[in-house]
């Protein structure tokens, strides 16, 4: 079997994990959110006293129900890294070269033969840039601020000034900002549905 890799980049509330979740349900992909990466050290980070040294975490991708969920030490992390504060933590580990490289490392190592779609920021430029299908997904920040508040039942006016200070920080860090990778399809999700896009992205993998 071959290896087929398609990445997904772009600033939160662009609709990434949407698409990746559907590319993974309906299509079979094995789904990497590189994102839930630097959220669960972020949580560790900050909620442990001496936190293990990165090379001793135990991280493992498991299947549940229709999703996959990021798993440390056999821990599901995901009911504690989805807050915008997490977000907000991530934001300030995802400028550390040791930290980037360990992402790195763990996500190339994941991927073996079969269909993976991974999603990030910099999954398209740096991780894999010889993917076979590269997407960037876009959208107006008031959009995406609309969408953030609703997956999170917070006001869209704080979540929006929040989103803004980390695309702020996304952009301009000096290793591996959020770029356009080259190559990339670059998709504007404002005024699309998300089977607009899903359709989108399946008529490039045809
Ligand atoms: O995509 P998500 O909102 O879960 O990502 C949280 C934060 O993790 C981002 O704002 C970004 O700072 C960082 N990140 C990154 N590189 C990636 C994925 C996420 O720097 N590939």
């Amino acid at each position: 079997m071959d290896r087929l890799i398609v990445t997904i980049d772009g600033p939160s509330g662009s609709g990434k994990s949407t698409l990746a979740k559907l590319l993974a349900c309906r299509e079979r992909f094995f789904y990497i959110d590189t994102g839930a990466l630097y959220r669960s050290i972020a949580y560790l980070f900050s909620t442990q006293p001496t936190p293990e040294k990165l090379s001793k975490l135990s991280i493992s991708w498991k299947k549940v129900n229709t999703e996959y969920h990021l798993f440390v030490f056999n821990r599901d992390m995901e009911p504690y890294i989805r807050g915008e504060e997490v977000g907000k933590d991530a934001s300030i580990i995802a400028k550390l070269p040791f930290v980037r490289r360990f992402v790195n490392n763990m996500v190339r190592g994941s991927v073996k033969e079969g269909r993976y779609v991974v999603e990030g920021r910099d999954a398209g430029s740096v991780i894999f840039p010889e993917a076979q299908v590269k997407i960037y997904l876009q959208a107006d920040l008031k959009e995406r601020a609309m969408r953030r508040a609703k997956e999170l039942h917070v006001e869209k006016d704080m979540i929006l000034y929040k989103i803004k200070e980390r695309d702020e920080k996304d952009i301009t860090r000096k290793d591996s900002p959020l770029v356009i990778p080259e190559g990339a399809h670059v998709i504007d999700t404002t005024n699309k549905t998300q089977e607009e896009v899903y359709i989108q992205v399946i008529s490039l993998l045809k």
